[in-house]
């Protein structure tokens, strides 16, 4: 255990009022102010009812004192709880307490980073600390809470043994040339290498599920004046957020609202309508647009459903998209069409839906082309709260698990190139969790294996 010199000290509850409010404490000095602050001798983990004292003795609150010796405490260090009276005022005074007795503030995030470096969490899990604090959803906080119980790690881990083996088997032939490849051969490391991306693969994709509903999808909301860009808007975050009226040109700026749709976290932007026009503010509105499409994640491209005329304006919007980006064509106002008119062109947008943003017919068919498009197949019950990192560390396990597999099954495998690859990709997965020694592979090769030559 690493045995910080320094003892931290933090308001644990948020700012405002509250029924309660709690001051945290950690590190060396903590029996000290525990001490000082209740005078009481407190017994590990017990709540104690404590007057907390300042320095002349007067009482500054009341509440529940609770000391958790080390190591066992959330940082792994000696920690106590002064459980008091909600107010931001008595806390400042509790904290202000602690200070004087030999605390310092805590930076943000420093209890979790003990804990983290007395190993009573992974990295992965240290992060899920902070993305269950943050989730936005049900759907989301479930999803970090399964990755801070180490779901999401003992499932990197699992990946990381089986490579670890494969290392071996390959650095041994490497030490004892003899063995050579016919020993890497033997033993199937091929067939092994096969299951493990397998199983990288899915972890790949419970992760990149989670990391949308972290994440979440910005969708913009393109097209001409008065097609009902503002109504659908409103019709999918179910409240009047942009002003609907019969003027073109009536939004001059990009509109946000934040929704959730099946728990995951939507940003719609609702833009400036799209026509020529000699309005200076109008123009500005329209670059706005342009700029909402660069930074949004899918494009929704709203007509008039009646209209006629609609290829050349409609088709030219498709055509400014940026070419990656995903898009869905809403033919809007069915509830004022006839017959609905036939499938227009598939190839610039795949993805089409007939709804009315008035009535709320077919809306639920574009949530449906929504999630489809961003990958949401399946529920999001298997979901890990990954971030970024953990997506990027994966790829490129999976990047050298590829050259790896393509070095082993090619006509003349160099041993050297394998064990690289699998080293490289090893070591990826092991900065999810911020493992990765080379003691690690030294204590793997000798203990798994009893080479005896
Ligand atoms: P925007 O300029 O594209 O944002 O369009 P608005 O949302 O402001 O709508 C323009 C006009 O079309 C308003 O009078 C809306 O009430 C009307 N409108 C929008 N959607 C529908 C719809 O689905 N059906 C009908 N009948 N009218 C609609």
């Amino acid at each position: 255990m690493i045995v910080a010199a320094d003892t931290i000290a933090a308001i644990a509850t948020p700012a405002g009022r509250g029924g309660i409010g709690i001051v945290r404490v950690s590190g060396p000095r903590t029996p000290h102010i525990a001490r000082e602050i209740t005078r009481q001798d407190l017994t590990p983990r017990r709540a104690h009812l404590a007057s907390f004292f300042d320095a002349r003795g007067e009482v500054l609150d009341q509440g529940l004192a609770l000391f958790f010796p080390a190591p066992h405490s959330y940082t792994g260090e000696h920690v106590l709880e002064l459980h008091g009276h909600g107010g931001p005022a008595v806390l400042a005074l509790v904290l202000a307490r602690c200070l004087h007795l030999g605390a310092r503030l805590a930076a943000p995030g420093e209890f979790t980073q003990r804990a983290f470096l007395n190993g009573k969490l992974d990295l992965a899990q240290a992060e899920a600390v902070a993305d269950l604090i943050d989730a936005g959803s049900a759907t989301a906080a479930r999803a970090a809470a399964r990755s801070l119980s180490g779901e999401f790690s003992q499932a990197v881990h699992a990946i990381a043994d089986a490579l670890l083996e494969l290392r071996a088997l390959t650095e041994a032939s490497l030490d004892f040339p003899e063995e050579d490849i016919d020993f890497v051969r033997a033993a199937d490391a091929a067939g092994r290498l096969e299951r493990t991306r397998a199983e990288l693969s899915t972890l790949m994709q419970r992760a990149r599920r989670g990391s949308l509903l972290r994440e979440g999808l910005t969708i913009v909301l393109v097209g001409r004046p008065n097609v009902g860009k503002s109504s659908l808007m409103n019709r999918l975050a179910q409240e009047d957020v942009a002003i609907v009226t019969e003027i073109a040109g009536t939004t001059r700026d990009a509109l946000r609202s934040h929704i959730d749709i099946q728990g995951i976290p939507v940003t719609i932007v609702d833009t400036a309508g799209l026509r020529p026009t000699d309005d200076p503010i109008e123009t500005i509105g329209i670059d706005r647009t342009w700029t909402a499409v660069a930074q949004a994640s899918l494009a929704i491209v709203i007509r008039d459903a009646r209209t006629t005329d609609r290829d050349a304006q409609d088709s030219d919007i498709l055509a400014r998209l940026p070419p990656s980006l995903p898009r869905i064509l809403v033919h809007n106002k069915i509830d004022l069409c006839d017959t609905l008119p036939q499938r227009v062109q598939p190839q610039a947008a795949p993805v089409e839906v007939w709804l009315s943003a008035r009535t709320g017919a077919g809306v639920d068919l574009l949530e449906a082309a929504i999630l489809d498009i961003a990958g949401v197949h399946e529920d999001l019950e298997s979901a890990f709260l990954a971030r970024t990192r953990h997506l990027e560390a994966l790829s490129e396990a999976s990047r050298h698990l590829d050259a790896a597999t393509a070095e082993i099954t090619g006509t003349a495998p160099a041993l050297e190139l394998l064990a690289e690859e699998l080293r490289s990709a090893h070591e990826a997965l092991g900065t999810i969790v911020g493992i990765t020694t080379a003691d690690d592979l030294l204590g793997a090769i000798f203990s798994r294996f009893c080479i005896g030559k």
